[in-house]
């Protein structure tokens, strides 16, 4: 009997797994094709300063709009950059999207719109890559941007390897003058000694330590704990995933500078984020206004 259900077992995870192994070919051959046919979106992620909540900065998080189905159907950045990593396929996706991320900052700047950066993800095949600077400088330079207004992304796993490499590719991007955020900071494998040699801009505390982090719990001791150290380290600090008013409170109280997650917005399509930055746009106007009149 119990062969029998080992048998089977064996015959369901057997079928299991080709399946699952067509349905990752099947995606793999769309993606290939998913950048000319212009299925990839960025949307973008408002962050603000907890202090003012005014806002700062804007997250690019890529989307997949994939075309045979209407309307299509939306595959999150979870289920494709993977297989974009594992097939180089991200060098390509990840030089369109700074590109795009480039020229859309420049956009927003020209109108006025009172935002200072974007952030834009790196994956780690990217970043060894022998040509991601050279596509980084293009990607600025084509859209006559200040790399000032340009962060990037990268996690802690990236970390681990050679490091004098690692180390000589962030010094080369410092010296370009854009800015290194760690992300999910809390989450990797790596120790906290390659904050000591790896030039890091900015610690973004990943939304599992935000998301229960009631007061006084360990989540929002450990959260309390990377503030003040990354604040001593000359970092500064971003909180993901903060979705409600206590959480903004806490981190706020707390000495956290930039706050990212659902309580101000969710990641928006191109027209909506525009939108939003000429409402705030508005906003910044008549607190300046209201400033300059006599009391
Ligand atoms: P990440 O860089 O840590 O991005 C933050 C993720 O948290 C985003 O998911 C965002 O939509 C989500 N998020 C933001 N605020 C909240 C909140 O208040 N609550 C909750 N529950 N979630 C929130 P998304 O867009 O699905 O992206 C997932 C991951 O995919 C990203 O994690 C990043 O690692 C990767 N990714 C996204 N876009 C890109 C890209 O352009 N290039 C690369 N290489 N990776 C990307
Ligand atoms: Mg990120
Ligand atoms: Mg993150
Ligand atoms: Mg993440």
């Amino acid at each position: 009997e119990a062969k029998k259900q080992g048998r089977n077992n064996y015959q369901f995870y057997k079928k299991d797994y080709a399946a699952a192994t067509q349905d990752r070919l099947l995606m793999e051959l769309d993606l290939r094709k998913a950048l000319e046919k212009n299925e990839l979106q960025l949307y973008y992620q408002p962050q603000y300063y907890a202090a003012s909540r005014t806002i700062f900065g804007a997250e690019v998080l890529i989307r997949w709009f994939q075309g045979s189905t209407k309307p299509p159907k939306m595959i999150p950045p979870d289920k494709f950059i993977s297989i974009a990593e594992e097939t180089g396929l991200i060098v390509e996706i990840g030089e369109w999207i700074m590109k795009v991320a480039c020229l859309q900052m420049k956009k927003w700047l020209l109108a006025d719109y009172p935002l200072k950066q974007v952030s834009v993800n790196v994956s780690a095949r990217q970043f060894t890559d022998n040509n991601f600077l050279k596509s980084v400088e293009d990607a600025l330079s084509q859209a006559k941007l200040d790399s000032k207004h340009l962060e990037l992304e990268i996690t802690e796993s990236m970390l681990v390897g050679d490091i004098k490499q690692i180390e000589l590719q962030l010094q080369r991007l410092k010296k370009m003058g854009i800015k290194i955020a760690l992300d999910d900071f809390g989450t990797g494998y790596s120790s906290l000694s390659y904050l000591k040699s790896f030039p890091i801009d900015v610690l973004k505390i990943d939304q599992s330590f935000i998301r229960e982090m009631t007061v006084e719990s360990k989540d929002a001791r450990l959260t309390s704990a990377i503030i003040e150290m990354g604040h001593s380290l000359g970092q500064k600090i971003i909180a993901e995933g903060v979705e409600t008013e206590q959480q903004l409170e806490y981190l706020t109280h707390r000495g956290c500078d930039i706050i990212q997650g659902y309580f101000f917005s969710k990641p928006l399509p191109t027209q909506d984020m525009t939108n939003l930055l000429a409402k705030e746009a508005q906003r910044h106007l008549t607190s300046s206004q209201r400033k300059a009149l006599p009391s």
